[in-house]
C-alpha cells in the first residue's frame, strides 16, 4: 500500500500552503532550562534562560503556520519544547492562545502538545493547560536512583526526581493528559522490567522509550547505547506488559505503533516511516531546520522573516536525502520487519551507513510481530486480532 508521502506531492512554489501536513517544533526559549541532565541532545550554555524567542515574531509564526496548512486540514499541532518549555513564563503561552484563536479557520482543531521536566509545574500552569487541553509529555527515567544520577540541577547536585514526581501529581490532580517520556542508555539497558513497573506504579498510562541520541552532551559525556541493549531493554517491557495483562490499559508507544504500522501501513512516528522530513524545527531567532535531531549546517533551510508561509520550508525538507532515503538502505530491503521499522531514525544512521540499532529493533520488532504475523494487513485482519485478543 501506498502512503501519501509516496507520490512526490505536487507543489505550487507560489501558494503560500503546504501540499502536506507539517509540524514545525517550537523551542521559545532555545536550550534554556532550570536543570542540566547528563546526556540532553541539545546543546547547553551556562545560561539557564538562553535567547529567548524573538518577541514580535509569535503572532506572524501562529498566522503563518495556520495559513500554511493544507486546505484539507482539519486538525493543527503545535509543538512546544526547549531546553524547558516552562521557562518561557505562562503569559507566553496566554498569548499563544489567544493568537492561535484570532487565526484558526472555523472548523479547525487546534492541539498543542508541550514537552517537559514537569519540575516547574504549579496549579496555575495545570489550570491553564487544562483549559486549554494540552497534551503535557513528562521526562522521567525511572525509579528515584536511576533517574537522580542522570537528571538534576544544575550544579549536578540535586537529583530532579522529586520535583517530577510532584509535577505528576498535579497533572493527576488536574486530570490533565501526559506521557512518560524515559531515555535508554547502556546504563540501564538491563532495568527495562524495573522501569517499566515503576511508571505504571505511578499511573501512567502512556509510556514512550527513548533511544539516547547521539548529540549534544550524550556524546561529551561518554553515553553510548548498542543495539543489543536497546533490543534487550524493548524486549523486557514487551514481556513484562504482556505478562501484566496491560494490553488496552497501558499504552506503550513503541509497542503500539507496530501494531497500528503492521495493520494500517502507516506509522504514528516518524521514526518508523518510509520518510520522513514534515517534522521540522525553528530556533528562537527564526532559523529553521529540517528536523530537531539535524539541526546542522545540512539541514539547514532557513530563516523565517515573518512574512513568507512554510511551504517552500516543507519542498526543501521533503527533498533532502535523509528523509528520502531513510527506508531505502540496501540491508533493510529483504529484512523481515521492514514493515514496522523503515529503516529508523536517519540520526542513529553511523559512519557505515547502517542504523546503529539496527540488530536492536530487528530483535524487538520480531518479538512483537510474532503473534499477529498470522493476520492479514487490513480492517478484517485487525478485527480477528482483537477478537482473538478478547477471548
Ligand atoms: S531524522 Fe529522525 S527524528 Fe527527525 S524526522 Fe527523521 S526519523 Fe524523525
Ligand atoms: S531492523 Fe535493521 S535492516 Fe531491518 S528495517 Fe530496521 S534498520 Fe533496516
Amino acid at each position: 500500500m501506498k502512503i501519501a508521502f509516496y507520490d512526490p506531492p505536487v507543489v505550487d512554489k507560489k501558494s503560500v500552503r503546504s501540499a502536506i501536513p507539517f509540524h514545525i517544533l517550537l523551542k521559545p526559549v532555545g536550550s534554556g532550562c532550570n536543570l542540566k541532565c547528563d546526556y540532553c541532545y541539545y546543546p547547553q550554555n551556562n545560561e539557564q534562560k538562553a535567547a529567548p524567542m524573538i518577541k514580535d515574531m509569535l503572532e506572524p509564526f501562529i498566522k503563518n503556520y495556520i495559513a500554511s496548512q493544507p486546505i484539507y486540514t482539519k486538525e493543527i499541532n503545535f509543538v512546544w519544547q526547549g531546553g524547558e518549555p516552562l521557562l518561557a513564563g505562562l503569559d507566553f503561552y496566554k498569548r499563544a492562545m489567544s493568537l492561535q484563536q484570532k487565526y484558526v479557520p472555523q472548523g479547525v482543531r487546534i492541539i498543542n502538545t508541550l514537552q517537559t521536566n514537569a519540575t516547574l509545574l504549579t496549579p496555575a500552569w495545570c489550570r491553564f493547560f487544562k483549559q486549554h487541553d494540552f497534551i503535557i509529555g513528562v521526562s522521567l527515567d525511572g525509579p528515584e536512583h536511576i533517574h537522580n544520577r542522570y537528571r538534576h540541577d544544575r550544579r549536578g547536585n540535586n537529583g530532579s526526581y522529586l520535583a517530577v514526581l510532584q509535577g505528576i501529581k498535579l497533572l493527576q490532580q488536574f486530570a490533565i493528559e501526559f506521557n512518560i517520556l524515559t531515555v535508554v542508555h547502556d546504563g540501564v539497558a538491563h532495568l527495562g522490567t524495573e522501569i517499566y513497573l515503576h511508571l505504571v506504579e505511578l499511573g501512567a498510562h502512556y509510556i514512550q522509550f527513548q533511544p539516547l541520541m547521539l548529540e549534544g552532551d550524550a556524546i561529551n559525556q561518554g553515553f553510548t547505547l548498542s543495539a543489543n541493549n536497546w533490543g534487550q531493554f524493548l524486549s523486557s517491557v514487551y514481556r513484562q506488559w504482556q505478562a501484566s495483562a496491560h494490553i488496552g490499559k497501558v499504552f506503550v508507544m513503541n509497542i503500539e505503533q507496530v501494531y497500528s504500522q503492521y495493520f494500517t501501513h502507516v506509522s504514528t512516528s516518524c521514526v518508523h516511516s518510509e520518510r520522513c522530513g514534515t517534522n521540522m524545527m525553528m530556533e528562537t531567532k527564526g532559523e529553521i531546520y529540517a528536523c530537531d535531531h539535524q539541526a546542522n549546517k545540512s539541514h539547514y533551510l532557513g530563516k523565517f522573516n515573518g512574512q513568507q508561509g512554510f511551504s517552500e520550508f516543507v519542498t526543501s525538507a521533503i527533498s533532502l536525502p535523509f528523509g528520502q532515503n531513510k527506508s531505502r538502505r540496501k540491508e533493510c530491503q529483504q529484512c523481515a520487519v521492514k514493515m514496522v521499522c523503515q529503516g529508523g531514525c536517519p540520526a542513529h544512521v553511523n559512519l557505515l551507513g547502517r542504523n546503529q540499532l539496527c540488530e536492536g529493533y530487528f530483535a524487538f520488532f520480531s518479538l512483537v510481530l510474532e503473534p499477529i504475523r498470522q493476520y492479514q494487513r487490513n480492517a478484517q485482519g485487525v478485527q480477528r486480532w482483537r477478537n482473538a485478543m478478547l477471548k
